[in-house]
């Protein structure tokens, strides 16, 4: 063993020692007894590392930029389209390893962010982020996901640059469909796209709050078309908050048996979705939780930092757990169900090979300063410990109190 974790409080309640062996997770049972380095946590809950499969990099912490004005997403749209024009790799560069950073310290070990191409910022937005994927692999496994936040068709010169973006670099494919004339004619290139160049993919759809059809209806159509089941996610669908209770069942039936995931982004959504005339508790989020519990994958992410989307954020996604629990009113039952939307269905979402606590695993682990999942979400446990392929790559000293 290179290192073992002493007295370890797993999710599923069991008290053991993780024995880490070149990078991976080689032991879990109580008393081990082997020669290495320990760290004893207290019976603190040591959990996977959190999973962050939407995030913004290129755009965060642009805010002091930003007009006083802030409104819908057509709003934030131009005004981020605005400021592109001054981006410089180098701009990307600073603003995105400063919020990777943040993601890092608490706690988060995989992260897909969206990354906009088209023929304003052309790929000035890549050459700023990709580098991270090097420079932070001892922390986080980074992916990029290529997608056209001004419009596919209605954008010419755009579908190229995505191309370009994907052979130099981009991991998978994402859309926009609300930012063209035709929406479904962008997700049915898309997904050609995707077939053509063996991509997964990741759209953000349904992004307002009005009733009625949902573009998500023909991604779920060509998902099994296309035989891509497992293979694509949808984020906010804010939609899906305006149906009625009666018709989640058969709505979850159909994304689980499409394989379409689905990923809430609870301070986004919240911060932008204006319903009107309508009463407070339509808040613009997704029932994630009643859709987990219909079979759908479904995680919980951050979306954006500091910019007009969203004029919040830390990279926390244990806050983004609680912010979800309690916007959506869930019981103490459900928190641990919003913990593994940040870890277990998040990886599921994308496809993680070999994440969990299990021998053979790899060691991505953190230490949070709490029991269980729920008392996670419930009390915003920091994160004390990092781990990346055991490696250890965040310390944070628990606060003391200097009572007189
Ligand atoms: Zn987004």
């Amino acid at each position: 063993m290179d290192l073992i974790l002493r007295n370890a409080r797993l999710g599923d309640g069991r008290s053991v020692d993780i024995g880490i062996a070149r990078g991976k997770i080689a032991a879990l049972e109580p008393g081990l007894a082997a020669d290495a380095e320990e760290l004893g946590v207290g019976g603190r809950l040591v959990s996977p590392g959190f999973v962050e499969t939407h995030l913004h990099l290129d755009k965060a912490c642009i805010l002091d930029r930003c007009g006083a004005h802030h409104g819908d997403v057509g709003a934030a749209i131009r005004e981020v389209t605005r400021l592109k024009a001054a981006f410089t790799p180098e701009d990307v560069y600073a603003r995105a390893k400063r919020t990777l950073e943040r993601c890092i310290l608490n706690g988060t070990t995989h992260v897909r962010t969206h990354l906009e191409v088209d023929p304003g910022i052309g790929l000035r937005g890549l050459e700023g982020v990709l580098p991270l994927v090097r420079e932070y692999a001892w922390a986080v496994d980074l992916e990029i996901c290529i997608f056209p936040q001004e419009g596919l068709l209605n954008r010419p010169g755009t579908e190229e640059l995505m191309v370009a973006a994907l052979k130099r670099g981009g991991h998978l494919i994402g859309a926009c469909p609300y930012t063209d004339t035709n929406p479904h004619g962008q997700i049915d290139r898309i997904f050609t796209l995707a077939r053509q160049l063996d991509l997964d993919i990741d759209m953000h759809l349904d992004f307002d709050l009005e009733p009625g059809a949902m573009d998500l209806t023909h991604v779920c159509r060509r998902a099994d078309e296309f035989r891509y089941g497992g293979r694509v996610a949808a984020g906010h669908v804010t939609r899906l908050s305006m149906l009625a209770p009666d018709a989640h069942a058969a709505t979850a039936a159909r994304l689980a048996n499409a394989g379409v995931a689905l990923t809430v982004l609870p301070s986004t959504d919240l911060y932008l979705a204006r319903p009107v005339g309508r009463p407070d508790t339509a808040r613009g989020i997704a029932p994630a939780h009643r859709f987990l519990a219909g079979g759908v994958t479904c995680s919980l992410a951050t979306n954006n930092v500091l910019n007009p989307f969203t004029p919040f954020g830390d990279g926390s996604l244990v806050r983004m757990a609680n912010l979800y629990a309690n916007v959506c009113q869930l019981g103490p039952a459900d928190f641990a169900a919003s913990f593994d939307m940040i870890t277990s269905h998040a990886a599921a979402l994308m496809n993680v090979k070999g994440y969990g606590i299990a021998v053979g695993n790899d060691a991505d682990l953190v230490v949070l300063d709490c029991g269980t999942p729920a008392a996670a979400v419930a009390e915003l446990a920091p994160v004390l410990h990092a781990f990346k392929r055991g490696r250890r790559t965040v310390t944070r000293q628990p606060p003391v109190l200097h009572a007189p």
